[in-house]
């Protein structure tokens, strides 16, 4: 399929990949359900294929672009334009406390690019705070990850850090086909809804993440190695952690008790 897109010429350091299959922009707006009045942020409106469907139906939205000329384009388009407070720039560099000057929480969604999203997901996670739901596209793969279950291949530090702060709901699976041009790769709808209350309360959620980061560096390594220098075995063992296990064999409570264990030690 062309690389051109309703008159753009896709750019791949963006990660451009324009949805136009209206079945599907359907679905993932009826799965978003917005409403008049809320506080919406997208990330990387494109050429508004989900933008328009959801300003028809909430009045008014934040969007957030990197790419000038897409932002022209929002910004001069007579019947969108109105709807629309855009702002330019890096989402992964954006402060979402910015948007958060209503009462109400914020909703944040976007078909993300692929190369960013893991960065990207760790950014939000500072504010879920003010954060009631997100909905992002992202590779399959990345999803699945999300979404795993200790034991599993594809259970990580995402899965982790995502699951102490978020309920994860996988909503819809995207082919390739339903983008122009289309990724390489499978596609699918993430929705994350932050906890007002974590089943799995953590002290600190960067030492959480720093701590993920080493444990699942090797990961065919057992966790007494990964964390040499971090947690000794007797200390994993007053944990209840089995040190000769995998990291990923171990639960997200599991990391969560490390991770606390390391806070209430540094204090
Ligand atoms: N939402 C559109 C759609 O569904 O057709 C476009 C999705 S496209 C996969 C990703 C969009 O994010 C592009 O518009 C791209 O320019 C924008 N983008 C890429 N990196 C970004 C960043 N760091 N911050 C904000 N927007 C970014």
């Amino acid at each position: 399929m062309s690389k051109t897109h309703l008159g753009h010429r896709a750019r791949k350091r963006f990660g451009q990949n324009f949805l136009h299959d209206q079945n599907i922009i359907e679905q993932i707006v009826d799965v978003i359900n917005p409403q008049p009045g809320e506080n919406l942020v997208e990330i990387g409106p494109g050429l508004a294929a989900l933008t328009e469907p959801v300003a028809d139906r909430s009045g008014h939205l934040n969007v957030i672009e990197i790419d000038r000329d897409l932002a022209d384009r929002l910004e001069s388009h007579p019947f969108l334009a109105p709807k629309l407070n855009v702002t330019r720039g890096d989402a992964m560099k954006i402060d979402f406390n910015q948007f958060t000057t209503s009462e109400k929480p914020l909703r944040v969604f976007g078909n993300l690019p692929y190369n960013i999203s893991t960065p990207l997901i760790f950014h939000l996670l500072k504010y879920t705070a003010s954060i009631s739901d997100m909905h992002f596209m992202l590779q399959k793969e990345v999803v699945d990850r999300l979404a795993a279950e200790p034991g599993s291949k594809t259970y990580g530090r995402i899965s982790v850090a995502v699951q102490q702060a978020c309920r994860v709901t996988p909503v819809v699976n995207v082919p390739a086909g339903a983008f122009n041009p289309p990724p390489k790769v499978e596609s699918a709808v993430v929705r994350l809804e932050p906890y007002a209350q974590s089943p799995y309360p953590v002290t600190d959620r960067e030492q959480l993440h720093a701590l993920c980061l080493q444990a699942f560096n090797q990961r065919r390594k057992t966790i007494r190695n990964n964390l040499k220098g971090l947690l000794s075995e007797a200390q994993l063992t007053e944990l209840d952690i089995d040190p000769g296990a995998r990291p990923e064999t171990l639960s997200v409570a599991d990391y969560c008790a490390m991770a606390n264990y390391l806070s209430e030690q540094s204090n």
